[in-house]
């Protein structure tokens, strides 16, 4: 057994795969192929709030152009909410799932969300918000099917907010945490982006193509994992044991090998 085989099946990332290979032996074929990408840490960059992130015209532009190489197979999966994907992205994105597969825009139409208790999201709601009222070194993200405790700027506090974040949600059967990079979340239970590339994958401009699907953060995971059963190919973005088959540096490495591929396909 390999010394590396031992970290990641101690680190619950057990391999099905070898180790993620460089993302520049990758190529794609556009005509064969639906893209998915997660937004923030793959295509922009993680900034200290969620707010703060910046989207350039290079972004929009590449994005044009994917869609167009891809025929309209090009897909947006993230965990933030599908309006605010669209605040930043706008056109350039026609097919969008937002909160881990909770909500669903395609062929401009928003499609229907997840059913869940609303008096109980409320209430969750309320309780996180004041908690981060009472200790502003966090900062409460208010998601349409869910909420957000961060601590990037104070690692330190994972434990409290983690601790808190268990109590709340107890042994609800609705309500589950989601851990993410310097954040934790409550969401509803039986939402996930692998299901959100499965709803998509039944769209006629998705249909019979093999999957790419491209994260950076452990909410990727079990969608990797998923993609991977299905004969996909995975790009882990940035550090961190993964079970994808493809890694790369960052954000800007990942685009441009994006661009690449679009301008390979010119020639
Ligand atoms: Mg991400």
């Amino acid at each position: 057994m390999s010394k590396q085989w031992d970290y990641y099946n101690m680190v619950g990332f057990a391999p099905e795969t070898d180790p993620p290979d460089d993302l520049e032996r990758l190529s794609v074929v556009a005509a064969e192929t639906a893209l998915f990408l997660d937004f923030d840490g793959t295509l922009v960059d993680i900034a200290p709030t969620p707010d703060a992130i910046t989207v350039d015209g290079s972004l929009k532009s590449l994005l044009t152009d994917l869609n167009r190489r891809h025929n309209g197979a090009v897909a947006i999966v993230s965990g933030r909410n599908l309006q605010e994907i669209e605040h930043y992205l706008g056109d350039c994105a026609p097919t969008v799932s937002g909160g881990h597969g909770a909500e669903l825009r395609h062929g401009g139409e928003h499609l229907h969300g997840v059913k869940c208790d609303a008096d109980r999201l409320d209430h969750i709601k309320k309780a996180v918000k004041e908690f981060a009222v009472l200790d502003p070194r966090v900062i409460a993200e208010d998601k349409s099917f869910g909420i957000v405790l961060h601590f990037r700027q104070h690692p330190e506090l994972e434990c409290k907010v983690r601790d808190f974040l268990t109590i709340l949600v107890g042994e609800d059967d609705a309500f589950e945490l989601q851990s993410a990079k310097m954040a934790v979340e409550i969401k509803p239970k039986g939402i996930s982006k692998a299901d959100a590339i499965g709803r998509i994958l039944a769209f006629k401009e998705f249909s019979g193509r093999s999957i790419m699907f491209a994260g950076d953060d452990d909410t990727d995971e079990s969608a990797f994992s998923w993609v991977n059963q299905q004969g996909g190919v995975t790009v882990k973005i940035g550090e961190g044991p993964t079970c994808a088959r493809y890694r790369t540096h960052s954000p800007s490495t990942f685009k441009a090998w994006l661009r690449e591929q679009v301008e390979a396909g010119r020639s």
